[in-house]
């Protein structure tokens, strides 16, 4: 595949995929802009009542209320708030079942794509509904921090469900790195935790009970079922917004007088100190979602590439973090900064249990020799 400025090519049968650049790209280049397949907000975030759209995860409170909310004190008042990107105005909701949507575009595209399939047809809560179970299910087996969600899976299978060309809708999910049984059973495991191993069937049988599974049997197998909470696992990227963020960031921007200037920065000092206190590092509306161009990207551990999400929105922006010369490959993280920062072991560790692979960028290899040590910060070791 070939596309302005780049390729994705096939490196080797083990490595896979990878992203290759065919024009120079300067740091903070965009790269590439591109649109999930599917992605779901995940469960937890949504119960707490982090406000997203439910096809786009744009933000559904005004910067202000996010403050309120997160700080958990009603009064605050944000000033300029013509730095806030909200636009409560163009907000609808599924008249059968409640759920919000950003605008009318969003609201038209879910329920052609998998929201007429998966709409509880009820504002009440419904606690017997199949697909309810199945959240709730999710839920008591993977608590935040989040990596993912049942219910991702569930929209792709209804994207299917609801597709005219259904064997077109089945092979973009299959463009997706696909894994061998063993690897599959591990990385399932690893993304449930031991403790949830016996469970997935349970899983398994609750969705095929939610949804219609006669197009694609292959995914309702337990060998089917394991390889796609892989696939979401190791291909689902990330996605965070928040309205907050953008009002911050828009207001940084202004030209401000000195003294209100100050003022500013401290009220936002503040309040960032006040969220931390109430919800720690629960900024964020978060998801994550599929994406193609994307997931060819493979990692390193000093990438030339960085993930932005720019719009606050799931729209994906890949940026250039250095220049990249023609026929370089182009990586990402698939580690955030502050664990890309611990030792090679550390790092090792945490990428062959949650994605299998033992890393050889530059870095690793230049590495090669250190002892076996874990980073005293290291969080990753349980
Ligand atoms: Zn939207
Ligand atoms: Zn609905
Ligand atoms: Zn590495």
């Amino acid at each position: 595949m070939e596309i302005d400025g780049f390729q994705v090519r096939i490196i080797s049968e083990e490595k896979g995929k990878g992203l290759f650049a065919l024009r120079p790209y300067k740091e903070g280049d965009v790269i590439f802009e591109e649109k999930p397949i599917i992605c779901c907000q995940f469960s937890w975030n949504a119960m707490y009542r982090y406000l997203a759209c439910d096809n786009c995860m744009q933000p559904l409170e005004t910067a202000e209320e996010n403050a309120q909310r997160l700080t958990m004190k009603p009064d605050i008042i944000l000033p300029h708030m013509e730095c806030c990107e909200t636009n409560k105005e163009s907000i609808v909701e599924c008249p059968a079942c409640g759920v919000k949507y950003c605008c009318t575009e969003c609201q038209n595209e879910a329920f052609q794509r998998y929201h007429r399939t998966l709409c509880l047809q009820s504002k009440e809560k419904n606690d017997q509904h199949p697909l309810v179970q199945l959240n709730e299910t999710w839920k008591q087996m993977h608590y935040p921090p989040e990596t993912a969600t049942i219910m991702l899976l569930a929209r792709m299978v209804a994207s299917i469900n609801q597709a005219t060309d259904k064997a077109a809708a089945v092979s973009t999910y299959s463009q997706f790195c696909h894994r061998t049984v063993n690897d599959t059973q591990e990385i399932a495991h690893n993304l449930l935790g031991e403790k949830f191993v016996g469970q997935i069937d349970v899983l398994r049988q609750m969705m095929q009970n939610a949804l219609d599974s006669e197009y694609i049997p292959q995914w309702f197998t337990p060998d089917g079922f394991r390889s796609l909470l892989a696939l979401v696992g190791t291909n689902g990227q990330g996605i965070g917004t928040s309205s907050f963020s953008r009002w911050v960031k828009n207001v940084s921007a202004l030209e401000l007088p000195k003294d209100e200037r100050i003022q500013v920065d401290k009220l936002i000092d503040r309040l960032y100190d006040d969220m931390e206190e109430v919800v720690g590092s629960f900024l964020n509306n978060e998801g994550s979602g599929l994406y193609i161009l994307q997931s060819a990207a493979n990692h390193s551990c000093v990438p030339n590439a960085i993930v932005e999400f720019p719009y606050s929105n799931s729209t994906l922006v890949l940026k250039a973090t250095r220049d990249i010369h023609p026929g370089e490959e182009i990586c990402i993280g698939y580690l955030d900064e502050c664990a890309l920062e611990r030792s090679r072991h550390s790092r090792q560790k945490a990428l062959s249990s949650l994605y299998l692979f033992l890393c050889r960028c530059d870095k690793c290899l230049s590495q090669v020799d250190d002892p076996d040590v874990t980073s005293d910060d290291d969080h990753m070791s349980d």
